[in-house]
């Protein structure tokens, strides 16, 4: 089955980022969301977006209209009935997970991918709740998605070469560059971004310095664009914490295990540059 038309699910940053991309990149795409006034949202900022692009000459004004017109919303899974490809970009939560997966289990044609876009959970996981373990996949797309150019590609332990080359093909088709993962907890990316912000986080808690000099170091030290607690405000503080509590459950190794002071603010609600405050202030 080729793939012209996908459904995106979740509206939010990341599924908002990857609507976008497979619009400019030629396909129809539905996005789906539980809130309808989050996709209304969302596709204003898309359009904000692509705006910027035409006043810097990237695109013209009807290359933008063509896209936004590939853009449909959608409230209702249903819809997973007439599309050639579903990525899920929902809350990353198991229970959700697995809620829109047995759905889409039973809406989508036989023969469609499902992909997750999940930071961490397990792919395996994920398949398990379906009747077609071999077509579901991890497709996980860096954020923000317009801009950053990798796309880790998980193999769940059922999935099929069939289904991991289409979906290869897919992410080059969007521009992205694949790279080809296993199926274990935090994949590349995660496992070893997020315990490297955990250890900045250490770094803050035994008051070894100030979190400007941890962020000091890492970037005229070690030529990283940003420090890793800067990096920490950026993901949410929850994110983070909820990735490094799937390493820590997924490995049983106590070298993963959360640092309290990350644990302690996400409790007082400092998330990060989205509520506010995390380890910087954000007007
Ligand atoms: P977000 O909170 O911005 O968006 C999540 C969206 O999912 C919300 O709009 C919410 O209304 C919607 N949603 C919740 N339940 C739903 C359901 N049952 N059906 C349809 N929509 C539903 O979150 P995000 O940052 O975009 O993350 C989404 C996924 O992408 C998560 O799995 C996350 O781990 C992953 N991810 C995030 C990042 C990042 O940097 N934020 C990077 C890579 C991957």
């Amino acid at each position: 089955m080729s793939i012209n038309k996908i459904m995106v699910i979740g509206a939010g940053q990341m599924g908002g980022g990857i609507a976008q991309v497979a619009a400019e990149s030629g396909l129809e795409v539905v996005l789906n969301d539980v809130d309808a006034g989050l996709i209304e949202k969302r596709m204003a900022f898309i359009d904000k977006l692509l705006n910027r692009n035409v006043e810097k000459e990237r695109i013209t004004e009807k290359q933008k209209s063509e896209i936004m017109a590939r853009l449909t919303p959608s409230t209702d899974l249903a819809d997973a009935a007439g599309v050639d490809f579903i990525v899920e970009a929902a809350t990353e939560n198991m229970a959700i997970k697995e809620k829109i997966f047995r759905t889409l289990d039973e809406v989508a044609r036989p023969g469609v991918i499902l992909a997750s876009n999940t930071s961490s959970l397990p792919i395996t996981e994920i398949a398990a709740v379906t009747n077609r373990p071999e077509l579901v996949i991890g497709m996980h797309f860096m954020n923000p998605v317009p801009v950053m150019k990798l796309v880790e590609i998980i193999r769940g332990i059922a999935t099929s070469d069939d289904c991991y080359k289409k979906i290869e093909e897919l992410a080059v088709r969007m521009g992205k560059t694949p790279v080809e993962v296993n199926d274990y907890p935090g994949f590349i990316a995660n496992r070893i971004l997020i315990p490297m912000i955990n250890e900045a986080i250490y770094c803050v808690y035994e008051g070894v310095a100030e979190p400007e000099a941890i962020d000091t170091v890492m970037k005229l030290g070690m030529n990283h664009p940003m420090g890793p607690l800067t990096l920490a405000d950026f993901i949410g503080l929850d994110t983070c914490l909820a990735i490094m509590e799937v390493l820590y459950e997924g490995f049983a190794d106590s070298k993963y295990r959360p640092c309290p002071l990350l644990r302690k603010m996400v409790k007082a609600g400092w998330l990060g540059k989205k509520s506010g405050k995390g380890f910087f202030e954000y007007a």
